[in-house]
């Protein structure tokens, strides 16, 4: 049996924090603004998984108002969120995902970002698909104030 999940998150980016994609720490005088490391990527993976099994959201599991997940890594929470779907007797059959960002250029991280997410989930970096695309100078990501993720999964069950 197969379901599906979608994930959407956006975070603004701001002086003074580091900018960590996907796991992967990333050269820019800016970082992303959130209650945990804000890992935007990571977070759009984490409410796709748990979309596609309805069991909520991101907020429901982890919410951002406890101080337990202040400046957490957000890798622990994929990992988290990754041990509930096997509970219920799920792996991932593939995941993609789009990063939109004006700046600053993914593509050089890409190979990183696979290769770590591939290490968390324990699946084949060939299941894991990572776009990038700027927004045309449009929006608040385009005008370099925020970054945005989509990502979509296909669960299968075991
Ligand atoms: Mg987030």
């Amino acid at each position: 049996m197969f379901r599906i999940g979608q994930g959407f998150d956006i975070h603004k980016l701001v002086e003074g924090r580091k900018l960590i994609i996907g796991g992967i720490e990333i050269d820019y005088p800016k970082g992303l603004l959130g209650h945990s490391d804000a890992d935007v990527l990571i977070h759009s993976i984490i409410d796709a998984l748990l979309g596609a099994l309805a069991l909520g959201d991101i907020g429901t599991h982890f919410p951002d108002n406890d101080p337990q997940y202040k400046n957490i890594d957000s890798t622990i929470l994929l990992k988290e969120t990754k041990k509930l779907i096997e509970e219920k007797g799920y792996k991932i059959n593939n995941l993609d995902n789009t990063i939109f960002a004006q700046e600053p250029k993914m593509k050089p991280y890409i190979p990183l970002i696979r290769e770590k997410l591939s290490q968390i989930l324990e699946i084949d970096k060939d299941l894991i698909s990572i776009k990038a695309k700027t927004m045309e100078g449009q929006d608040s990501v385009g005008e370099k104030k925020s970054i945005s993720t989509q990502s979509v999964v296909l669960l299968i069950k075991e």
